[in-house]
């Protein structure tokens, strides 16, 4: 197993889990961009979003849901927060295992780039 995220989830590596179902983990960026930065990752090693099948769109769906929750118990619902998949190499992407970043707790640029 040589991906970080898959090692996160056999609790090979430690992380800062806030969440946990039985389709997806939640845990704290390491390197965090913002008071509250989030990764939401599937227990199914996908590694990009490129690699999502029509069956597999309710995992993406589910990790919005999980997101959206996550946001109401970290307290930023109500000002404001985001949502990023970083997809590929032009997109920002690093770790080949799909991942949902939810970023909030301070005023966010409203560039995208
Ligand atoms: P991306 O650039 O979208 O692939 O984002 C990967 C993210 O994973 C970055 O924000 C990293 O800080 C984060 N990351 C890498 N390793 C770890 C780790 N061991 N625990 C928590 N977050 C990590």
């Amino acid at each position: 197993m040589d991906c970080i995220f898959c090692k996160i989830i056999a609790g090979i590596i430690p992380s800062e889990g806030v969440y946990k179902d039985d389709k997806v983990i939640a845990f704290r960026d390491i390197s965090p961009m913002a008071p509250v930065h989030i990764l939401i990752i599937p227990r199914e090693h996908i590694p990009t979003l490129n690699d999502i099948t029509d069956q597999q769109a309710p995992l993406v769906a589910h990790m919005v849901q999980v997101a959206k929750q996550l946001a109401k118990q970290q307290g930023i619902a109500t000002k404001g927060y985001r949502i990023v998949i970083n997809t590929g190499p032009q997109g920002g992407q690093l770790v080949q295992h799909l991942h949902m970043h939810l970023l909030g707790g301070r005023e966010l640029s409203g560039g995208l780039g």
